[in-house]
């Protein structure tokens, strides 16, 4: 059903940040402290609620706190309920007023820079902030990507040529590199194929790869062309600004790695080398898309008892790095294809955020039905 999907889909994202959040630039994870640390939240609600069934008065229990991915993912799910469209002006306040409010949620230190300025309602280009961040050549890193599942999940059954038009212009509120455009496309994308594909076989993840990759090589291409005209044309009128050279598509090869690793027995060491797991979005967003289909596949050892969309969660974060934004747009993906009641109910009632991202899976589900009965 797609309430469950679109619903999976944020509350697996939000519950992914919460729990990876703990874990984030520690050096050492793996899979035994991720497991451990799962464990013990599951736990934790079983003795709460038999407490609770003895009659005894027993509080909340320890609620984990989301970080700015799901700050900002908030903000623009609410953003597209209001206006049942992108409305990028309004995404923007949303994000500056949501820093304002909350400042200590985990942002970067340069992104900071563009909320302040959008904070500003009279800033006659929204892009402005951000397209004059690091010399003119904007920010690469995965801040884009973190947050724009609700956008894939909007996008259901819109051209493509939207969905893409829509998540250019909702990174570049705060990213404007072409390889942070180009990973946060990625991402859009996969949260709208998952969606869009038959649940109720197993998954094929290498057909998912094809299309994934039908999707991204033709808009790779298109977003780096579109940057080497805009410099030249700089260059031209003696404004250029510096900047190191782009060269291949390196987002397709990291998808074409991605179908090799799923082939073989992959340690995380390589992993990390390979695919990364930093902030920066070429060294983190394929990543997501690896540990989503990794989980899918079912071969992460020690989760064998555990679902497809915790596989993927515990996974992403035993990888260590930036775990909570790869765990949440792995999990983002994952809870898109299996839906909510894959996302463990203890998990769920340990996570702040997940009852609002319950009803915003809703309210988008609602807009995104009413539109397929008009066409
Ligand atoms: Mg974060």
């Amino acid at each position: 059903m797609l309430l469950s999907r679109v619903r999976g889909s944020l509350v697996a994202a939000v519950v992914a940040d919460c729990i990876g959040a703990k874990f984030e630039f520690s050096r050492f994870v793996n899979i035994d402290k991720v497991l451990n640390a799962v464990k013990k939240l599951e736990q934790n609600r079983t003795t709460m609620k038999k407490k609770v069934a003895e009659g005894k008065k027993e509080k909340q229990g320890d609620v984990l706190s989301f970080t700015d991915d799901t700050a900002m993912a908030r903000s623009i799910a609410a953003s597209l309920i209001e206006h049942k469209d992108v409305n990028v002006r309004d995404i923007g306040a949303r994000f500056a007023k949501e820093f304002e409010k909350e400042p200590s949620r985990g942002y970067g230190g340069s992104v900071i820079t563009v909320l302040r300025a959008l904070a500003d309602q009279d800033l006659e280009d929204v892009f402005q902030p951000a397209r004059e961040q690091f010399d003119g050549s904007g920010s690469y890193g995965n801040g884009g990507g973190m947050r724009i599942a609700p956008l894939g999940l909007f996008c259901h059954q819109l051209p493509l040529q939207e969905l893409k038009e829509k998540t250019v212009s909702v990174t570049k509120l705060t990213h404007t590199h072409p390889y942070a455009i180009v990973g946060t496309l990625l991402e859009s994308y996969a949260v709208h194929l998952a969606l869009s594909l038959d649940n109720s076989k197993p998954l094929d993840t290498d057909n998912f790869l094809g299309q994934l990759l039908e999707r991204l090589r033709p808009t790779e291409k298109e977003i780096y062309d579109q940057r080497r005209q805009m410099k030249s044309k700089e260059k031209n009128s003696g404004d250029e600004s510096e900047e190191e050279g782009i060269e291949g598509l390196p987002y397709c090869n990291k998808v074409e790695l991605i179908r090799d690793f799923l082939k073989r027995d992959v340690d995380s060491k390589e992993v990390r080398k390979k695919l990364g797991t930093k902030v920066t979005a070429l060294d983190s967003i394929p990543t997501a898309v690896y540990c989503f289909l990794r989980g899918a596949s079912q071969s992460i050892p020690g989760t064998e008892e555990r679902g497809p969309v915790e596989q993927t969660i515990i996974y992403a974060i035993s990888l260590g790095g930036d775990t909570d934004t790869v765990a949440t747009m792995a999990a983002a993906i994952s809870g898109a294809f299996y839906g909510l009641e894959s996302v463990p109910q203890a998990w769920q009632e340990s996570c702040e955020g997940v009852r609002d991202a319950l009803l915003f899976g809703e309210k988008l589900t609602e807009i995104i039905s009413a539109r397929e009965v008009k066409s």
